[in-house]
Parts: C-alpha cells; sequence; structure tokens
C-alpha cells in the first residue's frame, strides 16, 4: 500500500477515535512513531491530547523537542512528572544509577518514573494512543491495531502497528515533521538517557534500550503483553 494511503488510514482512525472516545490521548516520548503521530493529530486539529512522562533522566534532545513540537505546532503538551517521594526513597535506597545492577532495580525504576505517572496521566481517558510498531522488537511483534488494555482500562490503539521503519521516517521526511536530533546519531529508539545508547548498523531497533538486558526484558512495563483482550481495527468487543 502506498504511505499516502497508510497515512489516509491512520488519520481515519484517528478521527474515529477522537469522535468514539471523549477523551483521548496520544502517550508520546517523542520517538519518529509518536511525531508522525503528533503531526496527523496537530495538523488537522483533532480532539486528542498529548501527553509525555518526564522520568526526570530524558536526554537533552529531547526536552528541546517538546519545547520545538509546542512551538511548530502550537499545541499544548502535558507533562507528568514522577512522585518526587518515591524517586528520593529509591535513590536514597539503591543510588542514582542503580537500574544498571538489576532487573528488578531497573523495573522498581521504571515503574516509578514511568508507570506511575502514566497511570496517572491515563486516568479519565476513554482511548489510549501509542506508536508501537510490530517490527520494532520481538516484544512488539503481537501488537495490534486496536487492543484493550485492562491494567489501565483504556482501549488502546497503535494506528502504526503495520508500518515499516521506512515509511516512518519517509513521512517525516515528507511533510518537514520535527525529530529528535539522536535519530542522525545512531539512536533508533530513545527513552531515558542513562538507559539508551546508539545501536550498531544491522543491530535491533531496540538493541540500544537496556542494552545490557536480555532482549526479552527491554519493555518498561507500559506496554505489557499479553493484554486481556486484543481486538483488531474492524471489531470492538469489551
Ligand atoms: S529507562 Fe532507566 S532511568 Fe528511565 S525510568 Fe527506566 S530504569 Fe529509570
Amino acid at each position: 500500500m502506498a504511505l499516502e494511503s497508510r497515512a489516509a488510514e491512520a488519520l481515519a482512525l484517528l478521527h474515529r477515535i477522537g469522535s468514539q472516545y471523549a477523551s483521548a490521548a496520544l502517550a508520546s516520548s517523542f520517538g519518529a512513531e509518536d511525531m508522525v503521530l503528533t503531526d496527523l493529530i496537530a495538523r488537522n486539529r483533532l480532539p486528542i491530547v498529548i501527553f509525555t512522562l518526564d522520568t526526570g533522566r530524558l536526554p537533552g534532545e529531547t526536552y528541546a523537542l517538546i519545547d520545538r513540537v509546542r512551538e511548530h505546532y502550537g499545541v499544548p503538551i502535558e507533562v507528568y512528572c514522577p512522585d518526587t517521594r518515591a524517586v528520593e526513597a529509591y535513590v536514597r535506597d539503591n543510588g542514582v544509577n542503580a537500574f544498571y545492577r538489576s532487573v528488578e532495580l531497573r523495573q522498581s525504576c521504571c515503574a516509578i518514573r514511568k508507570a506511575e505517572p502514566l497511570a496517572r496521566a491515563l486516568a479519565g481517558h476513554g482511548a489510549w494512543v501509542t506508536g508501537q510498531r510490530r517490527a520494532q522488537s520481538v516484544t512488539r511483534s503481537a501488537v495490534e491495531i486496536e487492543e484493550v488494555d485492562a491494567a489501565h482500562a483504556v482501549r488502546k490503539f497503535n494506528p502504526l502497528a503495520d508500518w515499516s521503519e521506512d515509511e516512518v521516517w519517509t513521512y517525516i521526511r515528507n511533510h518537514g515533521v520535527p525529530y529528535n536530533t539522536l535519530h542522525d546519531r545512531g539512536y533508533p529508539s530513545i527513552g531515558c538517557a542513562p538507559c539508551t545508547r546508539a545501536v550498531l548498523p544491522g543491530e535491533d531497533i531496540r538493541a540500544g534500550r537496556w542494552w545490557w538486558e536480555n532482549a526479552d526484558h527491554t519493555e518498561c512495563g507500559l506496554h505489557r503483553r499479553p493484554l486481556d483482550v486484543v481486538v483488531r481495527s474492524e471489531g470492538v468487543r469489551a
């Protein structure tokens, strides 16, 4: 399918989400896929809120992009921060970079800095839009365009689930979409600064995320699988 047809399909889905759900939200980490969705939502003035999680450990390039997006599209970006006391307790008990020491310490850091703020951000929203793609990693190979996330009691939409990396970047170039400059320096997937590195040519897209762990663990807990119910875009069931 031609890229513009794919983009039209994604836009139609976003239109449907915006009209069907009183309060829909795009959770953006300002990665390339999230920028495609931001462009579709912002240029078409869709009633979909854009929010991000400021873990307190993001790269400077990501903070710069948040402001560029605000200026470029003239849309508000809701920023959710972790609970200060939880971060202070974690750092006091474990140190500032404890996530390198074990999967458990890494997951508890992600729970404090990402999962809890995400739950707060999603509360009250009926639909959660994400930029997940199947081809991004083994942990995302089963992503569907439309799902139900029972843990957050929300419909979850992944409009770019079947897009390729090439399609994402062609869209970004064709539409002059702002993007994180770290992508030009070998970072295909960008999260917190201490937990993200550049990848080598031929390496998996998410190989630079928590690279010291087994590839099966390389998610932060925001996109838990399996979900209780998985549905496709043509049929919705609770
Ligand atoms: S990605 Fe790293 S720094 Fe960020 S929340 Fe997870 S463990 Fe903590």
